[in-house]
Formats: structure tokens, sequence, C-alpha cells
């Protein structure tokens, strides 16, 4: 490639990366204590919530601390609280109800809200920018900038206009670095940029590895007759087998709204599964089916969620930044729910980042915010249930799942049985050879209820700029073919919701294709390629899905 122009560069005091939940509560709480510092976030979606996809049932926890006057707002993007609260054993034709008092306390839905994360992030945009922070939606951050003492300076956005090649084409736009004292990323689960830093400062020594599971949701607007606004419903069970961990959810909200979702943990073994045609099978189930009859499917999307817990989460400073959100991997799992702990995570580095300005420090590792974690609302709501899911892992879902309920109540009264148990293997390492398992036959779509990729990705309005550089990385050709291919049964073209990889040709024609254009962004590729052999880079700004309310 010829040599690139300079970059330009802007400075502030705090650059943040990512507009999520954790990205724009840490730039509303930098502003809120210390109005003169400078903020800006980048958004590698075209716009502000473009690429959130949630469930979601929020606990308010955090948004009343951040902002205690939201319930008050008429612009307010929850307004359906949770009424009813349901949860099911699924078996292949029947729903056993779970009675909730086997539950403990903190699992109760009670009190949260039922919305689309994808808009509370737009309100919360609102109030940034009412408040002085500058927001760029559309820039990806593709590059860390390290000062020459090996603390992190900013980042750099990716350059636009680069073609297939390498080459600028005539659209070509240099990227430009954003400096600040202090970088903080939220780019929620397996951040690209996160995932550089954990390795660089080895932020993970010594922790569990970090866990996955890939969630599929769609939107559909059902017959009034159907909706019960303010009902939660979540179940385990069918269509997966017990050594394979996950579950559905089902929430009704807003206009006749229904946000379905599926989640499957990115610990399977076998490679034949298929999470995207798991949800479909689960939709046809004789207790949800009903729902579905007459009704429009009108979004559509995927994205990876984080599910290590407390035991993975990683050290979370480094000179000159810090991870907040998902990008450190805050969700507490049998609760489905990340985005208090988001919010949360992302108020209190910033509290951590004023002390420090006002200190007059720069560039230095935010230690207050490393030891204040375990204690804070976080930690708090990590800590009871961390053994939930090593222990559906270990023992399968009838077992682990009963075992993690006994956990919880335990650690309610304040002990565990268990101590903390460990993750084991990453998640690119439990698949199992092809040979040694059984092909799943998935039924064919019907196109009412059920469907295929490809329509369910025209749902995601995902664009990516054609002409440029591949954004899906694979860095050994030959060991796809003889590893992913010949001993995994291609599990890329499965375990992707969008369709992006095929296997196409036999014999010595045999080719890898990717139809990067299609990707949704989950990162599922990323996570569990089993020789970890493709990486998930940002493409040009403002590409991947164009998410309405998700
Ligand atoms: C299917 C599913 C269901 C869920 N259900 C619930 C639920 O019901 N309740 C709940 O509380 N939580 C739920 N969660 C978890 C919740 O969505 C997350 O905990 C929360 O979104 C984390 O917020 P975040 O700000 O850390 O990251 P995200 O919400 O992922 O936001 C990260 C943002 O950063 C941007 N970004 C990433 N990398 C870059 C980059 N390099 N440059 C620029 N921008 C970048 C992304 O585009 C995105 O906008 C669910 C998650 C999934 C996947
Ligand atoms: S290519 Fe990777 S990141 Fe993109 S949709 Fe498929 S699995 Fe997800």
């Amino acid at each position: 490639m010829s040599e690139l122009p300079p970059r330009e560069s802007m400075e502030f005091d705090v650059v943040i990366v990512g507009a999520g939940p954790a990205g724009l509560a840490a730039a509303i709480r930098l502003k809120q204590l210390a109005p003169d510092v400078s903020v800006v976030v980048v958004e590698k979606g075209s716009e502000v919530g473009a690429h959130i996809l949630s469930g979601a049932v929020i606990d308010p926890s955090g948004l009343d601390r951040l902002l205690p006057e939201w319930r008050e707002d008429p612009e307010r993007p929850l307004k359906t609280e949770v009424t009813d609260d349901r949860f099911y054993w699924m078996t292949q034709s029947a729903a056993i109800k779970v009675p909730l008092f086997m539950a403990p306390p903190l699992m109760s839905n009670h009190g949260c809200f039922i919305g689309s994360l994808g808009l509370v992030t737009k309100f919360l945009a609102a109030k940034a920018e009412a408040l002085g922070v500058e927001i760029y939606p559309g820039f990806a951050a593709a590059e860390l900038i390290i000062g020459e003492d090996g603390a992190v300076r900013g980042i750099a956005t990716g350059d636009m206009g680069i073609g297939k090649e390498g080459e600028p084409t005539a659209g070509f736009t240099r990227g430009m670095e954003l400096l600040g004292k202090y970088t903080l990323f939220a780019e929620g689960a397996r951040g690209s940029l996160s995932k550089i830093l954990i390795a660089k400062f080895g932020l993970a020594n010594d922790r569990e590895p970090p866990k996955f599971g890939i969630g599929l949701k769609e939107l559909w607007q059902v017959d009034p007759a159907k909706h019960k606004p303010g009902l939660v419903q979540h179940s385990f069970g069918w269509p997966l087998d017990n050594a394979t961990g996950g579950g559905s959810f089902l929430y009704h909200y807003d206009e006749n709204l229904i946000s379905v979702g599926f989640v499957v943990h990115l610990n399977y073994q076998n490679p034949y599964l298929s999470p995207f045609e798991e949800f479909q099978r689960f939709k046809t189930h004789p207790a949800v089916r009903d729902i579905f009859e007459g009704a429009k499917r009108i979004a559509y999307g995927s994205r990876a969620i984080t599910e290590g817990g407390y035991q993975s989460v990683p050290k979370l400073v480094f000179p000159g930044g810090a991870l907040i959100g998902c990008a450190a991997g805050f969700v507490n799992v049998p609760r489905i729910k990340g985005t208090h702990n988001a919010i949360s995570s992302g108020m209190l580095a910033a509290e951590h980042v004023v002390e420090a300005l006002a200190a007059g420090r720069a560039n230095d590792e935010l230690s207050g915010y490393e030891a204040a974690w375990r204690t804070s609302p976080v930690g708090r709501d990590l800590w009871p249930v961390r053994n939930v899911k090593p222990l559906w892992s270990r023992f399968g879902t009838v077992v682990g799942v009963a075992l993690g309920g006994l956990d919880m109540w335990t650690n309610t009264l304040g002990f565990s049985l268990f101590g903390t148990r460990p993750h084991g293997k990453a998640d690119w390492e439990t698949l199992k050879p092809a040979r040694d398992c059984t092909p799943i036959a998935y039924p064919k779509p019907d196109g009412k209820i059920t469907f295929d990729r490809l329509s369910s990705v025209f749902l995601s309005n995902t664009n990516h700029e054609e002409n440029q550089p591949p954004h899906l990385k694979v860095a050994d050709m030959a060991l796809q073919k003889s590893s992913e291919h010949d001993i995994y049964a291609g599990p890329s073209t499965r375990y992707c919701p969008a369709g992006v990889y095929e296997w196409v040709g036999e014999g010595a024609d045999l080719r890898f294709v990717i139809n990067a254009q299609n990707c949704v962004h989950c990162k599922t590729c990323d996570i569990k390629d089993p020789n970890r052999n493709i990486t998930w880079v940002p493409p040009e700004g403002a590409g991947g899905p164009n998410y309405p309310n998700m």
C-alpha cells in the first residue's frame, strides 16, 4: 500500500469508545461532576443505537442513580413496567411453570422496565449532548494510540475510502487521532480494541477465561388480543439438549410489541448446532406458537453477550484508561441483565477520572476504579450469582440450573457451598470433532413463524461499503480448511447468525467464502472459531446493522 498522509489529531480530556449505556453513562457523569471537562464519544454505528441489541428488561437502579428525574421525563424510553414474571422449563410438548418462590428474590423482575435498549441509548445521547458531550456516530475506533512511555493516549478512527486491495480510492479520507488524558473503552461484548488492551497489558492474567453466549432477537407486532404489556417470560430446556446451556426470553411491551429472543451459551460442543435454527424452532413450541400466528416480524438481529461474570472480569485499568460495561463483562447471567451494571461501571469510572483530572493527573492508572468495583453496586450484583454459569456448564441444564438456584439462595443468606467455581475452558476450546457428534436435522422455515437467515438479515438493514478491505480476517486459510472444515465440519456456517460464512465447491475447488457485507457485528466468529483463526476488526465507520429500536 502507498504511504498514507499523516493523521490530524484533536485533544480532549476524556475519549470514550462506544455509545452504549456504559459509554454514555460515563460521559454524562463526567459532565455532571465537572462541566468544563471536554468529552468525546465515538460510535461505529451510523447513529447512536444502530448497533445496540438487547432484550431488554432493564433494572432501573443504574438509571435512577445517573438521572434521578428520568421517570418524570416525557421523552423517557421505558414506559412498560413488569407486571407478570414467568419462568418455564420446556420439554418438546410441554412448558412447566417453575414457581417463583423457588427462585431467590434477586431473580425477580418486578420493579424493572421493558423496552428497547437502542432507544435508551438515544435518550442518553440527547442528555449527554445537552451537557456538552461531543458524540460522533459513524466513526469506528480502529487503532490504539500508545505514547512512548507505553501509556494509552487515545484512539484513531478508521480511514474511509480504502479499496478492497488496500489502496486509497477517490473517496479516501484519513482517520483522525482523538487524544485524551484518559480513554474509556465501552465497546460492549468482545470489544475489538478492548481485546487488544487485555492482551497487551495482561489484564486477564490470573482470571478465569471470558465466557460468552450468542443472543438472537426478533421484534414482532402482534394481535392486540394476544398482547399483555408487562409480561416477562423466560424458559430453559427444549429445543436445547441437556448438555447445551441457554434459553429464551419473550417480553410484551409498548404498543403490541413483543421482543422474542434466544441465547445459546458459546461453550456448546456439537459443531452441527445452529443457534439461529434453535431460535426458529423455539418459536414453534405449542406454548408460544399461537402468539406469532398472524403477527408480523419487524426486526431481527444478533449480538454476543458476556457470561463470565465475577471471576472473569479482567483488571479494569491500564496506563491511560479503563474498561467499562460489557467490554469488561459485567452481565449478571441468571438475570440476563447487564445494562444496570454498564451504567454503574461507567459512572464509577467517570468519578475516578474526575478525581484524577482534579489532581492534575493524566495518562496514568485509575487504580481507584479497579479497587472500588468489587464493593460497588456492580460487584455486589455479580458476586451472589458467580457460580450459576460454571455449575450449569459442569452439570448440564437439569442439575446445573437447580444447583445454581440453590447457590443463589445460600449466597443471599451470606454463604456458598461451592466457593467460587472456575469456568474451565474458553469457548473456542469446547467444540468436539464432527465425527464424534450427531448432525442435527432442522425443520425447513415456513416463512410465517420461522425464517431463513438471509430474509432475517434483510430486516437488520445491514449495509457495508463493498469496496473495502475485509473486516473478517482469516489468519491461515490452510488451517481453516484442514481444521474448521475437515475436523469440525464448518461450524461457522451454522453459528454465524447472518450467513456470512460458506464452504463452497468440492475437492481441490473447495473455498471458504466470506459474505462480509452481511455481518451484523455480533462477534461470535471472533469468539467461537475453534482455532482462533478469525479476527473481527471494525469495518469502515457506519457499516453494519441499522437497528431502529433493538
Ligand atoms: C440478546 C441479548 C439480550 C439481553 N437482554 C438484556 C436484558 O434484558 N436486560 C439487560 O439489562 N441486559 C441485557 N443484555 C445485556 C446488555 O445488552 C448489555 O449488558 C449492555 O448492552 C452492555 O452495555 P455496553 O455499553 O457495555 O455495551 P453495548 O451496549 O454493546 O454498546 C457498545 C457500543 O459501542 C460501539 N462500539 C463497539 N466497538 C466500537 C469501536 N471500536 N468504535 C466505535 N464504537 C464501537 C457499539 O457499536 C455499541 O454501540 C442482553 C444482551 C443480549 C445480547
Ligand atoms: S461474521 Fe462474525 S461477527 Fe459477523 S455476523 Fe457472522 S458471526 Fe457475527
